[in-house]
């Protein structure tokens, strides 16, 4: 596990796979699978997953990757998600989308096209069916002290 610290847009950065790094499409969903979707990705381990202390990471149990939108293909289900956004250290800019049947998060994303992370969604990694999350290479950010 690393310990390594970063903020910002570094945190997107620095999760992002080399040019030659192989992408491979891992199947994602909700709980109940009103959700579905793909999500192009290096395989895991070899992807390193944020794990931030803030409080919308704890609350929910995120653990991100930041992929570009067009890596996100929903297959189900889009319509059906509802948005949470909220004042503080993000001044509501990222909205956080979830299943309103099971309650699932899925993933984050800037909903201003000019603010940290745009062109990115950071998706869930527990959301996807092919990971064993115990073999995760996570990353810890203190979002908490941002
Ligand atoms: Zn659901």
């Amino acid at each position: 596990m690393s310990s390594t610290e970063s903020t910002g847009n570094t945190i997107v950065a620095s999760t992002q796979p080399t040019a030659s790094t192989p992408l491979t499409t891992h199947a994602g969903s909700c709980h109940c699978g009103t959700v579905t979707f793909t999500v192009r990705s290096p395989a895991f381990p070899g992807q390193v997953v944020v794990s931030c202390n803030c409080s919308i990471c704890s609350t929910h149990g995120y653990l991100l990757i930041y992929r570009p939108h067009e890596d996100f293909v929903f297959t189900a289900g889009e319509d059906r998600l509802r948005v949470y956004s909220f004042p503080g250290v993000h001044k509501g800019k990222i909205g956080h989308w979830f299943c309103p049947e099971c309650g699932t998060s899925v993933y984050a994303a800037s909903t201003d096209p000019g603010y940290h992370g745009a062109g990115f969604k950071a998706v869930n990694v527990r959301t996807l069916k092919d990971v064993d999350l115990r073999s995760l290479e996570l990353k810890l950010v203190d979002g908490r002290s941002l």
